[in-house]
């Protein structure tokens, strides 16, 4: 049976590991400004819909764009965060093409002469670190966005939003550095971690603020040149990213095996078919009739400007990692965890600066604080306990209060009411038991109880005396200080 482009062929392990794949990412980014690229309308996501258009972003004849001078700041400040290269002169091109949500009719975007060349990330895959080259970095501006409504065989409805319309974006190119699906997510990654640790972007990708598309191709392992390539477009989740890249991986290596030839073609990813589908035949460079934009000056950021971009340069992922380190003495595996996002590490220096111990803020926030997280599905930046609670209640912890169990417990209640640990240690009565009386008294309790238990420990069965241990911790709730607990018993078992 002929085998279409679209089903992918079961590919047996053995003939995939003959092959390798090659990815390049181009990467969409929207820059975090209050407004456009080109005129003053809001960037704000969500509002009604077409209310933030004018003139310029919506093409009328005659409107003139002037560029956000500090959309080019942060395209500058990920050129310099990302080691581009920035060009002494790029220049703005317009790339024409016709659909519903470009109401200019073409996109304002960098051709021949892009901001920044050169540079590249450093990515780490199964304790292996990789360095993936950039192409280049260049500004942009987003299309507006179709909506479509109904059923076939129904009313069908499309409605345009135009908000999204002039919004300012980079697009980063990498050269085909990638070889499988998890370099292409460990690279995504770290770019994301860059983009919102400089503050340039927000990464939101639900919102659509980071998007990419992943160019592939396979080949036989040992082979020099690269292979036919396609192009899977807006992926916007780490998750489509991974199971696209898989999906034609394995498609492509299937039509080679079957004696096919891959098609350059632009494909999509269908979501609730979890495969990837033919969109268009690969649409070249000159299709798109690229000239310079007679709109808009060439860019040539000048020294000044490029000096102030390099001093407003945010602490960068790698150097807030070396400086946890250096200052906190964690380890290198929790200062990984913490810096893994600015609003973690900054979670982290919060808790520290209201006194906690770096080691415990570290353990609670990488255990306890990201599971909660998670299982709730919420992110840091809506988190619950506060880091002045949460140095409270290790606070707490620290000063023999409550034990360190019911900690735990404080911090699951802490979480799901968001109220101070010290209301829910007065309410539930967690306040760990030191008193050394009240200790005693259950302890000799427990020995009058269990004589037999008592008898052999005495002729030497040490195990014995953990089974004490667990009763008194049961009879008091885990509130025992465990200490305490430890010395009466060594005490009265030896009486
Ligand atoms: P095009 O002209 O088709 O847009 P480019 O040379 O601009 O191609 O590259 C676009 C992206 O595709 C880059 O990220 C690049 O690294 C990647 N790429 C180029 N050739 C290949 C290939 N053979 N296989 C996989 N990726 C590739
Ligand atoms: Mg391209
Ligand atoms: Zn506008």
């Amino acid at each position: 049976m002929a085998r279409t482009t679209t089903e992918a062929a079961r590919v047996a392990p053995e003939v995939m590991a003959r092959y390798e794949a090659v990815i390049g990412l181009e990467v969409h980014a929207q820059l975090q400004t209050e407004t456009k690229a080109f005129c003053g309308c809001s960037t704000k996501f969500g509002a009604a819909p077409n209310s933030n258009t004018c003139p310029v972003c919506l093409g009328l004849p005659g409107a003139l764009p002037v560029l956000n001078k500090r959309a080019l700041e942060l395209a500058l400040r990920a050129s310099l965060a990302l080691g581009c290269k920035i060009e002494q002169r790029s220049r703005f091109a317009r790339k024409n093409y016709f659909y519903p949500d470009l109401p200019k009719g073409y996109q304002i975007s960098m051709y021949e002469l892009p901001l920044a060349t050169g540079g590249g990330i450093e990515i780490e895959v199964a304790g292996e670190t990789k360095r993936v080259r950039i192409t280049r970095l260049h500004m942009e501006d987003d299309a507006g966005k179709s909506l479509h409504e109904g059923f076939p065989d129904s009313d069908r409805w499309s409605h345009i939003d135009f908000n999204r319309c002039g919004v300012p974006l980079v697009e980063i190119v990498s050269e085909p550095d990638l070889r499988s699906a998890a370099q292409a997510y460990a690279y995504l990654t770290t770019l994301k971690q860059i983009l919102e640790y400089t503050e340039v972007s927000d990464c939101n990708m639900e919102e659509g603020s980071l998007r990419c598309d992943a160019n592939v191709s396979v080949r036989l392992r040992g082979e020099p040149r690269f292979g036919t390539k396609t192009e899977v477009k807006n992926l916007n989740s780490f998750r489509y990213l991974t199971h696209a890249l898989e999906y034609e991986i394995e498609r492509q290596i299937g039509v080679l095996e079957s004696g096919g030839t891959i098609v350059q073609e632009t494909r999509l990813w269908n979501v609730s078919l979890g495969r990837t589908e033919p969109m268009r035949s690969k649409e070249f460079a000159h299709d798109y009739r690229y000239f310079p934009d007679p709109d808009l000056l060439p860019v040539s950021p000048s020294d000044a400007m490029l000096r102030d971009v390099r001093h407003s340069m945010p602490e960068l992922p790698a150097e807030r990692t070396a400086r946890l380190l250096a200052d906190y003495g964690i380890t290198p595996y929790d200062a990984g965890v913490l810096t893994s996002t600015r609003a973690l590490a900054d979670y982290f220096e919060a808790v520290v600066k209201r006194g906690s111990s770096p080691k415990a803020a570290a353990n609670w926030i990488s255990v306890e604080l990201l599971r909660h997280l998670k299982d709730a599905g919420q992110e840091i930046s809506a988190c619950p306990v506060s880091p002045s609670a949460l140095a409270e209640l290790l606070g707490s912890i620290e000063q023999g209060e409550i034990t360190s169990a019911s900690g735990k417990k404080v911090f699951a209640r802490m979480f799901s009411t968001g109220k101070p640990p010290a209301e829910i240690i007065a309410a539930e009565g967690l306040r760990q038991i030191t008193d050394g009386g009240a200790i005693e008294r259950i302890v000799r309790e427990l020995v009058s109880k269990h004589p037999e238990n008592v008898a052999k420990y005495r002729s030497g069965n040490e195990g014995v005396f953990q089974f004490f241990v667990g009763q008194v911790m049961r009879e008091t709730r885990r509130q025992a200080n465990p200490q305490t607990v430890n010395e009466i018993l060594k005490r009265v078992l030896a009486e």
